[in-house]
């Protein structure tokens, strides 16, 4: 009863078959009696294809036209998921982003949501119909395409089920839940019940790619009950919300691995105030992400300082630094692309003392070297060498789940 958002991703609606799958949950789920809003990806791999294409004809078309390409993908999608609904005797209908009010900024290609005007949608459901909404995209105030940047079609689903005040907003995807590690990796873990949205954001941005990382943040701020889990298996999937119940209990909720990672040390800087100032502030200007920050202790006046980046900022990372090699005053740069960040999060180990020396103790028994440390009140990230993550994430997880 109420009102459901539900959300599938491409691997959910990727063949007719797949498709058909989709709308009978749909429908089961209307037939319950609740009103149901359906935001759907691009069938499968469309969207890369698109890019692919795009790429063919010329790799340096606009981000606006990108955006017109992109958006196909997913109106494909629920044109097809409709015309498979109204097959099934029930009322339906599809809106592109632009139809159900879907504003964003002009940012092409990771435009930002402004607002959603609901009364088309609203309408609709008060006609009692299935409204099957297409993911990713929306419409800026001159009334052109945009979309949401890569992995966008989870947020468009929160903003519409904070904007409606949806009961409950499922995510369907191809893995039936948020797991303890990537169950592809280690075999041994474990899908959780249940996880907070701050311990899920870790996660998220540490490489656990199952929910958009805006998404998160935005579920977190409407407070939008979520629930990830699979549209192939009927089971119950993992609930992320405000507070769970097994907080304390629980120390370690999982372990992520993100190999998208580079490390820079800026070596032979003065060790004097305002030295980290100018590197960070120059770095910030570029727009670049800095995570873990590492300053070493000083040795004749003069000190480094290492941090990571995304690999993709890399480059950029080392172009701003050499260029203000004078106003910073260094002796030379060491970029580092072969390593990894290996974390554990928890909401449980803001009340559990120890928690960083097991992690640490199950790396120094597999023989890990550790390069960085950084800690939240939830997390503790080490960057190791490449080669030695998926060894270090499995060693870790036996530690706490074995
Ligand atoms: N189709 C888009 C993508 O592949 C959006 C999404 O799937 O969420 O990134
Ligand atoms: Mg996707």
């Amino acid at each position: 009863m109420g009102l459901i958002v539900q959300k599938f991703g491409g691997s959910s609606v990727a063949t007719p078959d797949r498709i058909r799958n989709v709308a009978r949950i749909i429908t089961d789920t209307y037939q319950k009696g609740s009103q149901v809003v359906v935001i759907l990806s691009a069938m499968g791999d469309t969207t890369d294809d698109l890019i692919a294409l795009a790429n063919e004809i010329n790799p340096n078309g606009s981000r606006r036209e990108m955006d017109m390409l992109l958006s196909t993908g997913e109106q494909v999608s629920v044109a097809l998921c409709a015309m498979c609904i109204e097959g099934m005797g029930f009322p339906v209908v599809s809106l592109t982003g632009w139809q159900a009010g879907m504003e964003t900024n002009s940012s092409y290609g990771s435009a930002r949501i402004k607002r959603l005007d609901k009364d088309r949608i609203e309408r609709e459901l008060d006609q009692r119909r299935i409204v099957l909404l297409a993911g990713f995209q929306g419409v800026n105030s001159f009334g052109d395409i945009t979309t949401l940047g890569r992995g966008g079609s989870d947020t468009s689903a929160v903003a519409v089920a904070a904007t409606l005040h949806a009961d409950l907003c499922q995510i369907y995807t191809d893995v039936d839940g948020v797991y303890t590690a990537d169950p592809r990796m280690v075999k041994e873990a474990r899908k959780l019940d249940e996880i907070t949205f701050d311990e899920m954001l870790e996660l998220a941005s540490l490489g656990a790619q199952v929910l958009h990382n805006r998404s998160v943040e935005m579920a977190k701020r409407y407070n939008v009950h979520l629930e990830v889990l699979s549209s192939f298996s009927g089971k119950p999937g993992t609930k992320v919300k405000e507070v769970v119940k097994n907080v304390e209990k629980m120390m370690v909720s999982g372990v992520a691995l993100d190999p998208n990672v580079a490390r820079i040390a800026v070596l032979g800087l003065d060790d004097c105030p305002g030295v980290a100032f100018r590197i960070f502030s120059q770095l910030a200007k570029a727009g670049v992400n800095v995570d873990i920050i590492l300053q070493s202790t000083s040795r004749d006046n003069k000190k480094d300082i290492s941090f990571t980046v995304e690999k993709v900022d890399r480059d950029k990372s080392v172009q701003v630094l050499e260029e203000n090699r004078e106003r910073i005053g260094f002796s030379s740069l060491e970029v580092d692309d072969s390593v990894a960040k290996v974390s554990i999060v928890g909401a449980g180990m803001q009340h559990n003392p120890g928690v960083a020396a097991r992690m640490f103790e199950a790396l120094s028994n597999s023989q890990v070297n550790i390069h960085m440390i950084s800690t939240s009140e939830i997390k503790v990230s080490v960057l190791i060498d490449a080669c030695n993550a998926e060894r270090a994430v499995q060693a870790i997880h036996d530690k706490f789940f074995g």
